[in-house]
């Protein structure tokens, strides 16, 4: 419902800093979220239409965790956008293939797994046009969404991502998914905590870069998730739908 009572009542008003790479790069003036808002950054929030939640996943694709995402993601009628390293699709290119197939969107997450703050310009844009060239040849369509791992945007990573015409979208709650305690109780708690409508979530569909099985707390919050948004008569679905 768009700004309805119970949609309002999912607003926080705060997104951590430490959700937000890219603004400790330009100075603890913008790690604020009134900030970042107010800054040329908030664009980087994807934030979408009132009556939406743009639902994303990072890390994949992995042979084992991500089809028990996708049959969970069909049991509730839902998709996605997954944004995927090169170097998994690379090596998993059936995967990609079941995520199109299944009616989800592909995005680009890098080829590797590497924070771009110690990176150069170069190594940079190696790194995710190899990504974009991966991706688009398994695809057969160019990805029009980026996300740098960790969330850390620096200057030539914004500049390549430009370049390359691709939209660079960080989020604006997480699930913090990757950690070792994390449960699908604690997945559903921490997104509730920053979310607002229009919000863009982040989780993970894969455990590369996170705790081994970190996945199945991801997998568990998935219904609970679609439920909360039913109940605030909120859409849950890729950033292509997101409107924004
Ligand atoms: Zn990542």
């Amino acid at each position: 419902m768009r700004g309805s009572r119970s949609a309002r009542h999912l607003r926080t008003g705060a997104v951590t800093a430490a959700s937000l790479g890219v603004f400790l790069r330009y100075g603890p003036a913008l790690s604020s979220i009134a900030a970042i808002r107010r800054g040329p950054y908030r664009y980087l929030l994807g934030e979408g239409r009132d009556d939406h939640l743009a639902l994303t996943f990072d890390d994949g694709p992995d042979p084992l965790s991500t089809p028990l995402i996708l049959n969970e993601l069909d049991r509730l009628s839902l998709t996605a956008t997954f944004f995927m390293l090169g170097s998994m699709a690379e090596a998993n290119p059936s995967v990609v293939h079941e995520v199109l197939s299944a009616g989800h969107e592909v995005a680009v997450h890098g080829n590797w797994h590497r924070n771009h703050l110690f990176r150069s310009a170069r190594t940079i844009r190696y790194d995710i046009e190899r990504a974009v060239g991966t991706l688009g040849a398994i695809c057969g369509t160019t990805p029009t969404y980026f996300r740098p791992p960790y969330g850390v945007a620096t200057r030539p990573t914004l500049l390549t991502a430009s370049q390359l015409a691709l939209k660079p979208v960080l989020w604006g709650a997480w699930g913090r998914d990757w950690r070792r305690l994390a449960t699908p109780t604690s997945v559903l708690h921490d997104v509730k905590k920053d979310l607002r409508p229009g919000t863009t979530i982040l989780l993970h569909d894969a455990d590369c870069t996170s705790y081994p099985g970190s996945f199945r707390a991801t997998l568990g919050a998935l219904r609970p998730l679609a439920e909360l948004c039913e109940e605030n008569r909120l859409q849950l679905g890729p950033l292509r739908e997101h409107g924004f």
